[in-house]
């Protein structure tokens, strides 16, 4: 993509992560990668719905500005995505609000409830807590940026990414959209997961057609444990991610072990039944 369009392009999304309500006041950043590994990203202090294709930063793949605006702050979370990531051209990030309330209640958004999204982005992994702006956010982020295209930061928002900037907002909103349908199926009695082999069967299909490659086997949701899809790389991300126990969550020691979901999702159901 040339330089031009690229401006355009990041002018045009920024307008539309205002107009649907995933970034507020000057709330969040995007960026795209040229062919030249030069980036083009948003200014700092800039409301994402009023900017001009003439006010965005030009910086090299250190962070180091080519033009007179200053990036935002938030760029080094860009740059680790694009070092690690060779295949990733664009980065959005935002505070979209049903996917910040998963990253402010601790929650990634990992349960297998739509198969769209199962095809199509995979599992949303959730980042820990680090202060914006700061090597302690990139670090949160690290183990988890090759093996997935969209992450949750803990107690802060999103970040989505992909081969062009329309892909990286496409995963943004699908996010969004998979986070509040979530929430809303918790206000009708909870979500009902996609048993393993109806997983298996989505995982192959979007192999098959290229919508995710092999890697994505590789994220660090529960539930692939439940499959029996193997990881090519032989770790899944997120080293504290255990497998889960057998259906039905009992161990050979009788002991229960159960997500924090799981749990409440439990503590709802029982709620519901006492009223
Ligand atoms: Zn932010």
């Amino acid at each position: 993509m040339d330089e031009k369009t690229a401006r355009r392009e990041i002018v045009r999304v920024g307008e539309l992560m205002y107009q649907r309500g995933y970034v507020v006041s000057s709330d969040g950043n995007l960026s795209v990668r040229l062919e030249d590994n030069r980036i083009v990203a948003t200014p700092t202090q800039t409301s994402k719905g009023r900017m001009t294709e003439d006010s965005l930063a030009v910086t090299d793949l250190e962070g180091k500005p080519l033009n007179d605006r200053r990036a935002s702050s938030e760029l080094a979370m860009h740059l680790l995505i694009y070092r690690q990531r060779p295949d990733v051209r664009a980065v959005c990030h935002a505070h979209p609000p049903h996917g910040s309330a998963f990253a402010v209640a601790g929650l990634a958004i990992d349960q297998p409830i739509l198969s769209e999204v199962i095809l199509t982005l995979g599992c949303v992994p959730l980042a820990e807590y680090g202060t914006p702006s700061t090597d302690e956010l990139t670090e949160a982020m690290r183990p988890l940026v090759k093996n997935h295209n969209a992450l949750l930061m803990a107690n802060h928002g999103a970040v989505a990414y992909g081969a062009d900037i329309w892909q990286a907002f496409d995963r943004l909103e699908t996010l969004e959209h998979t986070a509040r349908i979530a929430i809303l199926s918790r206000a009708l009695g909870g979500s009902r997961s996609l048993p393993p082999d109806a997983i298996e069967k989505l995982i192959n299909v979007r192999e098959a057609a290229g919508y995710l490659d092999e890697r994505a086997r590789c994220q660090a949701c529960g539930y692939l444990h439940e499959t029996r899809i193997t990881c090519p790389a032989g770790e899944r991300d997120g080293a504290t991610q255990k497998p889960r126990a057998a259906a039905g969550g009992t161990q050979s020691n009788g002991r229960i072990s159960l997500t924090r979901e799981e749990l409440i999702e439990l503590l709802v159901q029982a709620a519901q039944l006492k009223s």
